[in-house]
């Protein structure tokens, strides 16, 4: 019997992963969908209506528009955002979206496997060959491929074992817990409406919020200061609230990453995807949208690299990415920076949230995940009013 040697083993079958496994597939490429079974990723669920538009998903997989956004300032204020008739925040359970988004990626042709990535190994003559066990302690198996496309997530084991400096990735931690949504809508709570509260007793470096998901809530915090409480933290805040009486489904962290890696690829036959890439926008932690756009980056490079076999080609993903998203990430890592690093700026920052023009043209950023160019006057007011706010011109209401 002849050896299997597949184009592509895409080792995680998360949004990213899942999404490149699904092109390839698409695109008549033999493709293995290596995934560790067992855990739903520990996630808040938000998706913008683009992600839904760009990678064909249905709206049947959304459990909550949110309407509207409340920003919460360290006295307490609140500011409401509503996102008006440009659309709405989805959002996904990520146990259903995940295994639809897998099952999707096997319809067009991907072979799924349940697996734990453990090492490459490499001969001479030979491409890589991708070595998992499907439980533990069982056998190490192994398969050979000519692409290694690692989309294993935040601490990803492809990334740190192929990618230089992929185990120094800087990374928020994050954790929430799934509660049963309260009956009635309350100041606290209301099922169309995320609520984001940047106080530095909750978070001193991020933020925390609650995201209604339909039945169920996430209620959670992130944190790239290692002692922060973030359990006892999550309970002070659902005390607060008078959310400590819902049912608490499950209690789960995980880390987020901070910054893209500055390479994806180790420039013969691995590339990563994904939070693996460390692709999550800063500011606002959202990675599933930018997973999946990388992850299809990711198989457009990988096609060029199975038709050319020319590993320069793999470098296209990131520098297409970075094209498409690098100003984005670039301006929410300046914000990041500045408005998280003290409540006397927090306080600032949710008083420039109850500015028409920046919630306008933070919604039009969010939908169409690009700076918007179509008002350049509004753009100036803006731009004047942060400098007034950030000189401390103008007070905080
Ligand atoms: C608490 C929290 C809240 C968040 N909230 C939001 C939000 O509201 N909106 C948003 O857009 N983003 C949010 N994020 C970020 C988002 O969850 C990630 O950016 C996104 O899931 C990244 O997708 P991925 O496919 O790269 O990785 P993942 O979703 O992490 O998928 C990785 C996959 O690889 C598998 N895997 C891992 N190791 C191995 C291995 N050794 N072998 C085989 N398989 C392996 C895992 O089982 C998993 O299926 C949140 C993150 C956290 C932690």
């Amino acid at each position: 019997m002849t050896e299997t040697i597949y184009d592509a083993v895409v080792v995680g079958g998360g949004p990213a992963g899942a999404t490149a496994a699904a092109d390839l597939a698409t695109a008549g490429h033999k493709v293995l969908l290596l995934d560790r079974a067992g855990r739903i990723k520990p996630c808040g669920g938000a998706v913008p209506p683009r992600l839904l538009q760009d990678f064909d998903v249905p709206q049947s997989l959304l459990v909550a528009r949110a309407r509207s956004a409340r920003m919460i300032a360290p006295s307490n204020r609140k500011v409401d955002m509503p996102v008006g008739e440009i659309g709405y925040v989805g959002m996904v359970d990520r146990d259903v979206f995940d295994e639809w988004l897998r099952e999707r990626a096997a319809q067009a042709g991907a072979e799924r496997r349940t697996g734990t990535f453990e090492h490459i190994e490499r001969s001479e003559s030979e491409g890589p060959t991708v070595c998992y066990r499907r439980s533990r302690g069982s056998e190490i198996e192994r398969v050979r491929t000519r692409l290694v496309i690692g989309a294993d997530g935040a601490r990803s084991a492809v990334a740190r074992q192929n990618i230089p400096k992929a185990d120094q990735m800087p990374c928020v931690f994050a954790y929430h817990e799934i509660i049963r949504s309260p009956e009635e809508t309350t100041e606290a709570f209301d099922g169309s409406r995320c609520d984001v509260f940047y106080q530095g007793k909750l978070s001193p470096d991020f933020y925390a919020w609650v995201f209604p998901h339909g039945g169920t809530a996430s209620i959670g915090l992130g944190s790239a200061n290692k002692g922060f409480p973030l359990r006892e933290t999550v309970a002070k805040m659902r005390g607060e609230l008078g959310l400590d009486a819902c049912e608490t489904i499950r209690k789960e962290g995980a880390p987020i990453p901070l910054k893209p890696l500055k390479r994806w690829d180790n420039g013969s036959d691995v590339i990563v995807a994904g939070d693996a890439a460390g692709v999550v926008a800063p500011a606002s932690g959202e990675g599933i949208y930018y997973a999946m756009t990388g992850g299809r980056h990711v198989a457009q490079a990988a096609q060029e690299f199975l038709r050319t076999a020319n590993p320069k080609a793999l470098r296209m993903a990131r520098k297409n990415f970075m094209r498409e998203h690098g100003k984005v990430f670039w301006v929410l890592g300046i914000m990041q920076y500045f408005w998280y690093s003290s409540d006397k700026r927090r306080e600032r920052f949710v008083t420039m949230c109850a500015d028409k023009d920046v919630q306008q043209l933070t919604w039009q950023a969010y939908m169409n995940k690009r700076l918007v160019r179509a008002k350049p006057l509004a753009h100036a007011r803006i731009f004047l009013k942060d400098c007034a706010h950030l000189l401390g011109l103008r007070a905080a209401a």
